[in-house]
């Protein structure tokens, strides 16, 4: 049997005369990779052009920058949407301090928020497990009840944007739930090549992939219960990108408390580096496959975001990502995985 799975990287240069050295010709070095499963390209450059910036926490806790918070507890209950009795009876679930609504601008059939924390600021590695396992376990049980009553929908997926370099216009820690039949393309696009290695090497590619990782050893971090971490070939943010693989679950009904748990343990690992790192925002998000099928492992990304300045707040994606759809990464996925190591 042929080589299943391949890591192709196309290093190359572009000259400068540079202004740093006295206009001297200096290269500097460029390289595309190639995810193995999908075939999509991503790109790696810009190396030492970004860099995490600190964010303001002071703009989100003074009374006068904050603004108004419809999760905090004291408001919540009155600006937070219920979901109709015939999908929840309550309206809204709670666990701990984790407290689930319908989002007010639903992305999709069914699009749940749940508030992690009743504090409005957490900083990224001030979580406390108990939150982050909560907010999970409550997020799952609700999309488990929307399973029992629509077996139609065949998606789940959960999302998290943290702080506002990653998109989130609320401050205050959440995370999204959605029960979906169109989950997007990266989704769609990961589901119809893991069905098609599957058919071609009767194997699954997530369980190959960890297989891969461990041995080469420069991207896999550590094995967490029932998870596996890496740092990702291709990243999908400019600051790199975690991926924790759950290969023994396939679909929503296979994931239980202990794999929560185990999930949990590695989200704080990874909180506790970006504190370190002045990582201060990142999205995140965890792919559930359909049922019926033994190729598509669940998994779970983390990818870090900043603004590229603390002058006028820029956005880390610019027109490479959004409309030449190819991801930017500065940071070799190599190295990440080896600052990440002893946090595991
Ligand atoms: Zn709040």
């Amino acid at each position: 049997m042929g080589k299943k799975i391949e890591f192709i990287r196309q290093k190359s240069e572009s000259y400068i005369l540079d202004p740093r050295k006295n206009f001297e010709k200096t290269g500097c070095p460029i390289e595309i990779r190639i995810d193995p499963l999908t075939g999509k390209t991503g790109r790696l450059c810009h190396f030492g052009g970004i860099t995490p910036q600190k964010l303001n926490f002071d703009l989100y806790t003074n009374p006068e920058t904050r603004g108004f918070c419809p999760f905090c507890p004291e408001t919540r209950d009155k600006f937070t949407p219920k979901f109709p009795p015939e999908i929840l009876p309550e309206g809204r679930m709670t666990k701990g301090e984790a407290y689930l609504f319908s989002n007010l601008y639903p992305y999709d059939l069914f699009s749940s928020v749940v508030v992690m924390t009743d504090a409005h600021l957490v900083k990224v590695n001030e979580f406390t497990e108990k939150q982050i396992l909560d907010t999970l376990s409550l997020g799952i049980e609700f999309l488990k009840i929307i399973q029992k009553k629509h077996p139609e929908i065949p998606y789940y997926l959960m999302g998290w944007n943290y702080m506002p370099p990653s998109g989130s216009s609320i401050v205050h820690p959440h995370q999204q739930f959605l029960a979906s039949k169109t989950p997007g393309n990266q989704y769609m696009d990961e589901l119809r090549a893991s069905e098609a290695y599957y058919k071609e090497n009767n194997s699954n590619f997530w369980v190959d992939l960890i297989e891969e990782e461990k041995k080469l050893g420069e991207r896999y971090i550590a094995e967490l219960g029932s998870g596996f971490w890496l740092s990702s070939f291709v990243s999908s943010g400019t600051l790199g990108e975690i991926i924790a693989i759950l290969p023994e679950v396939y679909t929503l009904e296979d994931l239980n408390e202990k794999h929560l748990e185990d999930l949990t343990k590695g989200i704080m690992k990874v909180l506790a580096f970006y504190g370190d790192h002045q990582m201060y925002s990142f999205n995140g998000s965890l792919f559930l496959g359909p049922k019926g099928q033994n190729y598509f492992s669940a998994h779970f990304r983390m990818v870090a975001r900043t603004y590229l300045n603390s002058l006028n707040y820029p956005a880390d994606f610019f027109f490479v990502q959004v409309l030449f759809k190819d991801p930017v990464c500065a940071i070799y996925p190599e190295e990440l995985a080896q600052k990440l190591k002893p946090y595991f």
